[in-house]
């Protein structure tokens, strides 16, 4: 390999490291005659130092952009090292690194090249070379760069497993103020594309359970309009484009872009469905407002995964969090266990918040906030609830549910079963009742309950700060307040970690 592809390889896998949308391939694709095979090992996962999920070959086709978003380190204005693969370099380069089994698949992401169209062509190229003239039948994300022409988003959704369109950021407000070069309308147009054409070729899957026995490749299934809450911006357009399949034209015409193609296999657009990426902590926005976005994306486009990137600063800007700002590592967290409850345990997003409180609880998961706040619904019987009220509960599972409804049918189930079937009593046995016997204590009251479960979980001594005594620096300016709030007390914690236990 020479030098100047190996700077390539460093500048461009340490650019794609912020992109987190890489997750399963979830693709059924078997090895038949050729290279690869995406059904058995999916994406090889590495973790970097901060807790991402890398992918080995996880990286960007350039980081050469023409937009100047905020909150990027590959923004048009940053001092940084620049490069650009040739289409058969990366290929080649896949390759290599396939047969060396360093990996099993490609996650392609990119900035913008001149223009969304030049950048996507030659992505086009490089993937078109590895599935027809390599015949490489691994897996491949490829990102879709708002903007790009619908004739090159199906092209490419032939050649990919799965395809993405980041929406970055929760609110209109927050794109307009931060990637003002993006539009609302180029990032919906390209995800309502995609599942169009999913729905047309019958193999929308959806997200989780949460179209669970309704039919969602019916063409006469709407994709529902965004909720107000990412469109409410005065002047940004809200209509999610017209990316109809009617006006896409043959995916032949992105196959002419390389050779007649040795290896030919029925081809299929994204099999593995589509899924986006936002940014956490870069804006001012709530947990609601995030997790509304993301319900609204599930409804509207069927996504498979809405990924949450804690914001990382890169820069000083007085529309950014300070540099001092540790990643909200643990409120990425809470909205990944918001969004399960999403996707598997009925929750709609205004369930999971009032007014008075739009952010999620860090202490807690979700859905012990939610049972803490309508603790009337409470104790459930275990012997006679439905799935959906049994799924309420924290502490039970959708697996511990089933069973606990399985054995039902045979039996009344005993408080002992429980363990066995899976469900974590030290949570659960505040909210139950097994033949009408509570094993909670004597009360159902919010606070004690809440107590009692952080002792149980040693939840409060892992987010507070460590040690109190830790000598801080007259310099800082996180040395000028303590904590008010949990949230505080995790950023500062993070900052201590992060800095060694200094702040700096
Ligand atoms: S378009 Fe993508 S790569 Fe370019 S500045 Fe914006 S986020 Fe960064």
């Amino acid at each position: 390999m020479d030098r100047s592809l190996m700077d390539k390889l460093q500048i461009l896998a340490d650019s794609a490291k912020y992109d987190v949308s890489c997750s399963t391939s979830g693709v059924e694709r078997k090895n038949a005659g050729r290279m690869g095979n995406a059904a058995c090992a999916g994406i090889c996962h590495s973790w970097s130092a901060d807790g991402r999920c890398i992918s080995l070959l996880k990286i960007l086709f350039t980081n050469k952009c023409v937009y100047d978003c905020e909150y990027c380190v590959n923004r048009r204005s940053a001092d940084v090292e620049r490069a650009s693969f040739e289409p058969s370099e990366l290929a080649d380069l896949t390759m290599e690194f396939y047969r060396r089994n360093y990996i099993e698949g490609l996650f392609l992401s990119s900035a913008v090249e001149h223009s969304p169209d030049y950048t996507a062509e030659r992505i086009l190229q490089c993937l078109s070379l590895l599935r027809y003239e390599y015949g490489f039948a691994g897996y491949i994300h490829a990102k879709i760069i708002p903007g790009v022409s619908q004739e090159l988003i199906h092209a490419i959704g032939m050649v990919a497993d799965r395809l993405s369109v980041n929406i970055e950021l929760p609110t209109g407000e927050s794109l307009q103020r931060l990637a003002p070069q993006k539009k609302v309308n180029a990032i919906f147009s390209p995800m309502k594309q995609i599942t169009t054409t999913l729905i047309e070729q019958k193999a929308l899957k959806g997200p989780g359970t949460m179209f669970k026995g309704k039919n969602i490749n019916n063409p006469l299934h709407d994709l529902q309009p965004m909720g107000k809450e990412l469109i409410q911006t005065e002047g940004a357009d809200a209509d999610m484009g017209d990316g109809s399949l009617y006006q896409i034209s043959s995916p032949k015409e992105g196959h002419s872009l390389i050779k007649e193609p040795r290896y030919k296999y029925k081809e299929r657009f994204a099999p593995a469905g589509q899924t986006t990426q936002m940014i956490i902590g870069a804006g001012t926005e709530t947990d609601r407002q995030i997790v509304k976005t993301s319900e609204s994306l599930y409804r509207s486009f069927k996504m498979k995964r809405v990924y949450f990137s804690a914001y990382v600063p890169v820069r000083n800007s007085p529309l950014l969090p300070s540099l001092f700002t540790a990643p909200p590592l643990v409120r990425e967290h809470r909205l990944y266990q918001a969004d399960w409850l999403l996707r598997f345990y009925g929750f709609s997003a205004d369930e999971m918040f009032t007014d008075a409180e739009p952010n999620l609880d860090l202490e807690l998961d979700p859905k012990i906030t939610w049972a803490l706040r309508n603790i009337h619904y409470f104790p459930i019987e275990v012997n006679k609830a439905s799935m959906e009220e049994l799924l309420r509960i924290p502490g039970v599972g959708t697996t511990s549910a089933l069973r606990i409804i399985r054995q039902r049918k045979v039996c009344a189930v005993k408080y002992e079963d429980l363990k066995k079937m899976g469900v974590v009593l030290k949570r659960a046995r505040f909210f139950l009742t097994c033949s009408g016997k509570y094993y909670g204590g004597k009360d159902l009251i919010p606070e004690y309950i809440k107590g009692k479960i952080l002792k149980a979980d040693g939840i409060k001594s892992r987010l507070l700060p460590i040690n109190d005594e830790i000598q801080i620096s007259m310099f800082s300016p996180e040395s000028f307040h303590l904590p008010a709030t949990p949230q505080d007390s995790v950023s500062l914690q993070r900052s201590l970690e992060t800095n060694g236990g200094l702040l700096i």
